[in-house]
């Protein structure tokens, strides 16, 4: 008899999850079976459930899914010959670990480059026929391929500090690695959501000497100064883009910022945050996921002015132990560790999603991360 796990089968955009029970895969020797312990829901996840982007199935036929990209869990089974995690640490079954999603496929020329978080083949979802049917984090058991790169998780971080890591906070982190601000630039946020706190906390604990925040709601530009934001810009009270330019203008000098992240994938804030840079400034661009996210941009302004645009999308594997450090070094100075608002048992999955939705449209919280519990 295998294991069995229970997951939440997504078969079509306003169809409701399923419950079903699933045969937990095989561990092959170099894999590691992970029983799931919290699995968040994403920005992402909200936008296929609702059908504006398709569920990426790049394997075989398309069929029900399990979705969920951004959990943490423990080691049920060691595969042969697995002893330690990635940083060589001695690893156990039981132990709370965190890991990339993604699977880079290791043979391709992004991979050969390094450039794992580019390889066109590292989204391996597949239905749930396919082994080792564990694909997606709303599931009792996720299956880490052999050579698949796993992390231990500080003990002091809680499921809800940790379920995050591997896409909010990996991702702004790889974002503003990419662009490389110096010790004391000034970075403009745009955005004060889950990535937009992280990504402020972070341009600080990179040594940015001022991070200007814009959003439309108080309680998350509150909460955005708690997490480092030197100045914040309430776009419900500076109503005109001009006047947000104007501002980030003075507070450098008449330069402009040194680097501008977009967390909140509204096409219309573009030329706006790219207006906000300096001269050879980068405009990290994370926020436009759906397509058609069409913007009219004056390609000379960008050229004339040296501006940077930096698409991204995933990370590379280290982005992972360093997120987890810097969740342990700052979690006194800032309130990382509490972007999870609500909590649901698995069975209630429906119900967490229509809530998320919910929260999203409100946007009157501060927190706005649900999170559901295998
Ligand atoms: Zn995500
Ligand atoms: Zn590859």
């Amino acid at each position: 008899m295998p294991l069995m796990g229970r997951a939440a089968v997504f078969e079509a955009p306003g169809k409701p999850f399923t419950l079903m029970e699933l045969p937990a895969p095989e561990v092959e020797p170099g894999g590691i079976l992970i029983k799931v312990t919290a699995a968040g829901i994403c920005g992402s996840d909200l936008h296929y459930w609702r059908g504006d982007n398709p569920v990426p199935v790049a394997v075989g036929e398309p069929g029900p899914v399990i979705p969920g990209h951004e959990f943490t869990g423990v080691v049920h089974t060691l595969g042969k010959g697995v002893k330690t995690d990635s940083l060589g640490r001695p690893l156990q079954e039981g132990d709370r670990v965190v890991f990339p999603y993604f699977f880079p496929c290791l043979r391709c020329y992004w991979c050969a480059r390094g450039e794992l978080h580019a390889c066109p083949y590292r989204v391996t979802r597949a239905s749930i026929k396919i082994y080792p049917y564990c694909h997606g984090g709303f599931a009792d058991y996720f299956y880490l391929r052999p050579g698949h790169w796993v992390f231990k998780a500080p003990r002091d971080l809680s499921d809800t500090a940790l379920t995050p890591v591997n896409c909010a906070l990996a991702q702004v982190l790889f974002g503003l690695h990419q662009a490389r601000p110096r010790f004391g630039d000034t970075v403009v946020v745009q955005g004060a959501g889950g990535l937009g706190l992280y990504a402020t906390a972070i341009a600080r604990d990179m040594g940015a000497e001022k991070v200007i925040v814009i959003d439309g709601q108080a309680p998350r530009l509150e909460m955005a100064k708690r997490c480092g934001a030197t100045h914040t810009i309430n776009i419900k009270e500076v109503t005109r883009p001009e006047e947000r330019i104007a501002i980030v203008r003075e507070l450098t000098d008449g330069r402009g910022a040194d680097v501008a992240v977009e967390v909140v994938g509204f096409p219309q804030v573009v030329n706006e945050g790219v207006a906000m840079l300096r001269r050879g400034g980068a405009y990290v661009e994370i926020g436009h996921i759906s397509p058609n996210s069409n913007v009219t941009l004056d390609m000379s302004y960008i050229v004339s002015r040296q501006i940077r645009i930096l698409g991204t999308m995933h990370y590379d594997p280290w982005v992972i132990p360093s997120a987890l450090d810097f969740l342990m070094r700052t979690r006194d100075r800032y309130p990382l560790t509490q972007v999870v608002s609500h909590t649901f048992p698995l069975e209630r999955i429906n119900e967490a999603f229509q809530q998320a939705e919910w929260l999203g449209r409100e946007g009157g919280s501060p927190v706005v991360r649900a999170i559901v519990t295998p």
